[in-house]
């Protein structure tokens, strides 16, 4: 079965000259386990299509259709409300800059603790906090029993994606949504981020669909890759098919 599936994706901006069409009728699924690379160009169309799985993309002034489906709910269409809470459980989101998703204000085991607690009520705090130091270990943070009173700011780069990586973790998301999660890093720890991500999908079953624009980041983590081209998705197949095709 698919974890994800969009039907027929399109989302317009009506303007005075007429309508510009950035999604044009996309369509797509991911499997349990699968990471989906979605390359194109700028302005192609990646990131809104992450936003439209995230419901993310209902603005007043832009138009927007089609199907989304998540472990075979129809998720398109629900209430902000209900929207949150699966974004909260069901999909996680890394970005480019680890600190859109860190409170510089807390430690990164209370922001951890705060996510598990939220996910599972029913754990103490030191059960909690036990569950945040595992992640930053799964994640492969040094000495996490010390590093979890660390606040964002206390860690490097690539060390605060893994740190956002272990938030996206905690609530055992079915999806993770990564938009460009490496290009902001530097290219010496960049295959260290996106190995850690495919093993972590793999052993866990989440989905994936990591967004880029780096041809070389797709050929070393994903397992399919969608093209994208002004908002139309013009291929899609395994990596060595489509990186391989002129
Ligand atoms: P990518 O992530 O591939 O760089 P985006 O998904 O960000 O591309 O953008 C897709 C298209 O939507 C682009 O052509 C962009 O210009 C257009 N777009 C985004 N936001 C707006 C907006 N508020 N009004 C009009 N066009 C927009
Ligand atoms: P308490 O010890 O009273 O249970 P905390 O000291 O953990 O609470 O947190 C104090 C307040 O800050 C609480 O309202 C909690 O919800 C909030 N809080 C804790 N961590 C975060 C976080 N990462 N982001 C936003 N709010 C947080």
């Amino acid at each position: 079965h698919n974890c994800l599936e969009v039907r027929n994706l399109v989302v317009e901006f009506p303007n005075r000259h007429g309508t510009l069409r950035a999604l044009d009728d996309v369509s797509l699924s991911i499997r349990p386990g699968e990471i989906l690379g979605v390359v194109g160009e700028s302005g192609a169309g990646k990131s809104m299509t992450g936003l439209a799985i995230q419901g993310l993309l209902e603005r007043p002034g832009r138009i927007a259709s089609g199907e989304v489906w998540l472990e075979g709910r129809r998720i398109d269409g629900l209430s902000d409300r209900q929207m949150e809470k699966i974004r909260g459980k069901e999909i996680g989101a890394i970005f480019q800059d680890p600190l859109t998703s860190l409170n510089p204000l807390f430690s990164v085991g209370a922001q951890l603790v705060e996510t598990i607690r939220q996910h599972m009520p029913e754990l103490g705090k030191a059960a909690a906090r036990g569950r945040a130091i595992a992640l930053l270990k799964e994640v492969g943070i040094p000495a996490p029993e010390e590093r979890v009173d660390h606040f964002p700011h206390q860690f490097s780069g690539g060390m605060r994606q893994r740190v956002v990586i272990a938030l996206a973790l905690a609530v055992n998301p079915r999806l993770i949504i990564a938009d460009e999660p490496t290009t902001a890093l530097d290219v010496s720890i960049q295959a260290q981020i996106t190995g850690l991500l495919r093993r972590l999908c793999k052993e866990h079953g989440t989905a994936v669909m990591l967004v880029t624009h780096d041809m070389g980041v797709i050929a070393e983590t994903a397992d399919r890759v969608a093209v994208m081209y002004a908002g139309r998705l013009i291929e899609i197949g395994p990596v060595e098919t489509v990186l391989k095709s002129p």
